[in-house]
Order: structure tokens, then C-alpha cells, then sequence
């Protein structure tokens, strides 16, 4: 593993990927995800220039989010979270991904120490496995959502199934950005929805293509 190779390229082929979207060259922001490494790691990559940086685990955020709290970096929670762990780790974060229920949105409302920047997340694909809402139930319940002020509804999630192809890829991230356009346009309290989190290691190109302004990039980084 060279971090400083793969960090390079990364940062080459997003930046690529959004020219080639005829998009502005800073619309992007790259979301390192280090749940595979541990903090030494994690800290080499951020002395490699990566600002933001996303675990999809409470105890393995907090790790990191301590060891580096002095780095004056972006946290992301990319990952589901359990109700009963909102109250531990809800403060530290700076953008969660995964607002995937009502409940656990007023749980947030219930705990945070101040507004926290979330990502409603949607199961577009329809899989079995993935969380999220659908999008029929996403905009029944946006009026309860948007009564909840500690939470700043800044756009959607979504992650495409693993074995879909370019096309399918292209499909689904465009019907994300099509409900994230339908949401802002309804100008509801605390939900701006001018960001779509979309785009891995593996689809990050359709995700750029379709509008997407956080990329969560882990295995690219690492291998
Ligand atoms: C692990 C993970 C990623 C990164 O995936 P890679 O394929 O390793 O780039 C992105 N988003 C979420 C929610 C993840 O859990």
C-alpha cells in the first residue's frame, strides 16, 4: 500500500471525473472512509492533505475522532446508527449520512448540543438489505421531519447495489438527484437539500455525473 500513490490518484480521477461532468472544479468534496486502517493510518492520510473524514461505526468515529481531534478536520458518520448510541457520539459529528427513520430523527433532535448537518438516506435500488426510506415514504413524512430544528436536512444518501452495472448506476443516482431537487424545491424549515452523498470507490464516476458533492471513497485509498 502506497498512500501517497493511491491518495494521488484518487484526488486525479475525481477531479477528472467531475471535469468530464462539466462541473466546477471544487463542487466535490472527498470523504475518506479509514474504517479499514487504524489511527496511524488514518493520520498519515490526513498529512497526504484528506479534510473529511467518514466511519461507518460509533466506536471506531470515536477512536479516530479523538486521536485526531486537533487536526481541525471534517467528521462524518457514514453508517447506520443505533437509537441508543445517538447520545454518545451525536455532538462530535459534523455531517451524518444515514438518517434512515423518524424515530432515530428525534432521538437526534432529543440529544444534539447543536443543529447537526444530516443526510436523509433513501433505498432507491429497492434492495432488501439496504436501509433507507423510499421515496414514497421519505416525502409523507418530510412536515414531521422539518419540525425537528437541531437537524439541518443538508441533501440525500444513497448507495447503489454492488453488482449494478454503469447504466443501472446511472438510473438510480439520477432518480436520487431528481427527489433531492423535488425536496428543495418544497423550501420546507430546516431542509436546504443542496447536497446529494453518493459515490464509493467503485461508482464514484456515475455518482459525479449525476450531481453527486460527497464522494465516500474507502477501498481506493487503501489498497
Ligand atoms: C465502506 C463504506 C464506503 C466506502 O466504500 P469503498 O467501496 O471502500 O470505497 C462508503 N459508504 C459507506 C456507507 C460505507 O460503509
Amino acid at each position: 500500500m502506497n498512500l501517497k500513490e493511491n491518495t494521488n490518484l484518487v484526488f486525479q480521477q475525481i477531479s477528472n471525473a467531475v471535469q468530464e461532468a462539466g462541473r466546477e472544479n471544487d463542487s466535490v468534496s472527498v470523504i475518506a472512509v479509514t474504517k479499514y486502517v487504524d489511527v496511524e493510518t488514518a493520520s498519515a492520510l490526513v498529512s497526504q492533505g484528506v479534510q473529511h473524514i467518514g466511519e461507518n461505526r460509533v466506536d471506531k468515529f470515536l477512536d479516530k475522532y479523538h486521536a485526531l481531534s486537533d487536526k481541525n478536520l471534517t467528521w462524518h458518520l457514514i453508517g447506520t446508527l443505533q437509537r441508543r448510541k445517538v447520545k454518545e457520539v451525536i455532538s462530535y459529528v459534523d455531517y451524518f449520512h444515514a438518517l434512515d427513520s423518524l424515530k432515530l430523527a428525534q432521538e437526534i433532535q432529543k440529544r444534539a448540543d447543536h443543529k447537526i448537518k444530516c443526510f436523509l438516506q433513501v433505498n432507491i435500488s429497492k434492495e432488501e438489505s439496504k436501509h433507507g426510506f423510499s421515496k414514497e415514504e421519505l416525502l409523507a413524512l418530510l412536515p414531521e421531519l422539518s419540525e425537528l430544528d437541531q437537524i439541518e436536512y443538508v441533501g440525500l444518501m444513497t448507495m447503489a447495489p454492488f453488482e449494478a452495472t454503469s447504466q443501472e448506476l446511472l438510473e438510480i443516482f439520477k432518480e436520487t438527484q431528481e427527489l433531492q431537487k423535488n425536496i428543495q424545491e418544497k423550501h420546507l424549515p430546516n431542509m436546504p437539500m443542496t447536497e446529494l452523498s453518493m459515490g464509493m470507490s467503485r461508482d464514484f464516476k456515475e455518482a459525479i455525473q449525476c450531481g453527486s458533492t460527497f464522494v465516500r471513497i474507502g477501498t481506493a485509498f487503501f489498497k
